[in-house]
């Protein structure tokens, strides 16, 4: 009894740590594409460097920068219409493709 319950243990453990290693991937990436986002202006107020990304999914707080980012929540339309960039200071929503 004892050796499965250590065994479903690690396999927890090993499927957190992939969960956070995902995390950390998309984490980057969204990093690296910050510089072009701040040139976009909001066709809601016409503030330029206002937008941030939206993130989809949860979000750890320990880790999350709210100020960097908006939390889209965890359920997505997905197909291709969500929005993906948020105004700070109106809170427009929209696709970034659309002002490229
Ligand atoms: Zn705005």
């Amino acid at each position: 009894m004892i050796v499965p319950m250590l065994t479903l243990e690690r396999t927890t453990r090993q499927f957190t740590e992939f969960i956070v290693s995902v995390h950390q991937y998309f984490w980057n990436m969204t990093t690296k594409r910050r510089k072009r986002l701040r040139s976009l202006i909001c066709p809601g107020c016409a503030a330029v460097g206002t937008m941030r990304q939206i993130l989809y999914g949860m979000p750890d707080p320990d880790v999350f920068d709210f100020e960097k980012y908006a939390v889209g929540g965890c359920c997505m339309n997905g197909d291709g219409t969500d929005p993906d960039i948020q105004c700070r200071n109106c809170e427009w929503e929209g696709l970034r493709k659309d002002l490229e």
